[in-house]
């Protein structure tokens, strides 16, 4: 058996596999079987991108709504007939989980009838060979991959095939599903389903098409990374007009979908991940009339989607407002504004804005005010014990960052005596070695003179006094060597945490005597920290800037 649980580790993101292990444990106290099907499976297979999770439950999925609620989760949709959850997890990871069912379509065009079936049944009635396979997430047989049509080998060919002659007829989404997948892998159909393909086109399945199905692909198309290479394919092979009658490639916005998809990859690449289905909709249908997008968002199931959709514009116009605003007076606070923001709306705002100023503060926050990262003086922060073992640490990262931003700490000087008084005091010197044997209770007796002497370097009138000392000293030494060491690896870790301390939060709410402080010229009176770690340094940044870092809020 191959061991398919490893590699679905492995290629899981933390928030899919947190998602997974939520739904292993709602069907376990449930009493149910739970597998991973569909799209998922194949994924892991092929190596590409798991995009969502679909799962599959011997059992009512329905009842496992209140469990996986209380775990986080959102419902954005219940579908009673399949007894199906649309569900967003933490971390924006899309999910689906649905009762394993067979349809049985007794006449074309009408809706299957549905019961509920086994794990087995329920891939008899999937879409292609690759799509239906089921992984066993069941205490026992986890890891086990349930493939009776050999779609494995389906994706060894890269071929995309159908489970059987009727599949077009039964469900001719499916063509329109067929052009999907062959466009994003570039894997061909395989011969005798590109026949049954071009019979169905010309036979006009496609009239027969359930509009639930036409909404299911309309919102697939959001989540496509290629979404106007897919379009341009409906379009060539007639399904556009079947999702929209008016829709073409003429009603794209072209322009402002090329500039989503690089200024994407550009924040991916700074680490963010936000989610661009929404803002890939409202460039797809960029120049389509208000009834046209009405109609395509009434379709669309998952509503959490719509309503993104739906607000992208207002809230663009809010955080431009807002960046325009005294709020973002100063690069840390456009900082910190821009951190708290959901990346979806910097992400649609920097595409979108059409103020220079708004434009200008994005291009800072995503290039120039991350190199002023680099002037933090993480060695010398080391040196002086200010590492991340240190509680406060996020905290005088993040303002000796923002007070660096807004050029309040102008040289390394001024940044180290800002952060000089920060330092925590140097750890106690270890206890002088006891010596054995004979001499052991002398040496006992001599220890509490030793110490100060030891301390410092006064007062030691016997010989033997300066010795131990020293041996004192170099475990001293050596710890201070091991906490610089870590300073090494926290050197990596320190500008992320400046970072990520920096993106968390809410807006800072000035207090504005503060403020007025932290206006101030540096050049007449160098920034006071106070005098010790646990105080708050006077002239930093106002607000809650060591709140431990959370990337986002995304949806
Ligand atoms: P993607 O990577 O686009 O999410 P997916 O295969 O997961 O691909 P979904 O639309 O999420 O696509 O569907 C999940 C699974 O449900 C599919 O893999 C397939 O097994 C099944 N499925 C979806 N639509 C159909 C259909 N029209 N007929 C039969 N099975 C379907």
């Amino acid at each position: 058996m191959a061991d398919y649980i490893y590699t679905l580790e492995t290629r899981l993101s933390p928030d899919q596999q947190k998602a997974v292990s939520a739904v292993i444990d709602a069907a376990k106290a449930a009493g149910m079987n739970v597998y991973l099907t569909g799209g998922a499976v194949r994924d892991i297979i092929t190596g590409f991108t798991i995009r969502d999770l679909d799962f599959t439950v011997q059992g009512n999925a329905l009842k496992l709504q209140k469990d996986l609620e209380r775990g986080g989760a959102l419902v954005s949709d219940a579908d009673d007939e399949t007894r199906s959850l649309l569900l967003t997890f933490p971390g924006g990871v899309r999910a689906e989980i649905g009762m394993a069912r067979s349809e049985r379509y007794e006449k074309t065009g009408k809706p299957p009838v549905i019961a509920p079936a086994t794990i087995i049944e329920d891939l008899r009635r999937r879409d292609f060979t690759v799509n239906a396979m089921a992984l066993s997430l069941n205490e026992g047989s986890r890891g086990l991959l349930m493939d009776p049509f050999n779609g494995a080998a389906d994706i060894e060919a890269k071929l995309i095939r159908v489970l059987h002659n009727y599949a077009f007829l039964e469900d001719p989404s499916r063509m329109i599903r067929a052009t999907r997948f062959t466009t994003r892998f570039h894997w061909p159909l395989e011969e005798r389903t590109q026949a049954r393909y071009e019979s169905g086109k010309e036979n006009g399945y496609i009239d027969h098409i359930r509009s639930s199905r036409i909404g299911d692909e309309i919102e697939q198309l959001a989540y496509e990374d290629d979404a106007l290479g897919v379009l341009k394919a409906y379009e060539k092979e007639g399904w556009l007009k079947v999702l929209n009658p008016r829709w073409s490639t003429a009603k794209v916005d072209a322009a402002g979908l090329s500039a989503l998809t690089k200024t994407r990859q550009q924040m991916n690449e700074l680490g963010y991940a936000p989610d661009v289905a929404p803002a890939v909709l409202y460039f797809l249908t960029g120049r389509l009339g208000e009834k046209d997008v009405a109609d395509l968002r009434r379709a669309i199931p998952r509503k959490d989607l719509v309503t993104a959709w739906k607000d992208l514009e207002d809230d663009a116009r809010d955080l431009a407002k807002r960046l325009m605003g005294k709020e973002a007076a100063t690069p840390s606070r456009t900082w910190q504004l821009l951190s708290s923001a959901r990346p979806e709306m910097v992400l649609f705002l920097a595409v979108t804005a059409r103020q220079q100023a708004v434009t200008q503060k994005i291009k800072n926050f995503f290039t120039k005010w991350r190199q002023v990262q680099q002037k933090i003086p993480l060695p010398e922060m080391t040196e002086l014990r200010i590492t991340p073992q240190m509680a406060e640490y996020p905290k005088i990262a993040n303002d000796v960052f923002m007070l660096l931003l807004d050029g309040k700490l102008r040289s390394r000087t001024e940044t180290l005596k800002f952060l000089k008084p920060l330092a925590p005091p140097p750890p106690p010197p270890p206890p002088a070695p006891t010596k054995r044997g004979r001499g052991a209770k002398a040496a006992a007796a001599a220890l509490p003179a030793a110490a100060p002497v030891a301390g410092k370097g006064k007062k030691g009138k016997g010989k033997e006094a300066p010795v131990e000392a020293a041996a004192a000293a170099k475990p001293a030494v050596k710890a201070i060597e091991a906490s610089a060491g870590k300073g090494v690896v926290a050197k990596a870790a320190a500008a992320p945490a400046a970072k990520d301390v920096a993106k968390s939060g809410k807006p800072v709410q000035a207090d504005k005597a503060q403020e007025n402080k932290a206006a101030k010229p540096v050049a007449k009176k160098v920034v006071k920290p106070a005098a010790k770690v646990t105080a708050k340094p006077k002239a930093v940044a106002k607000g809650k800037a060591g709140k431990p870092a959370g990337k986002k809020g995304k949806r």
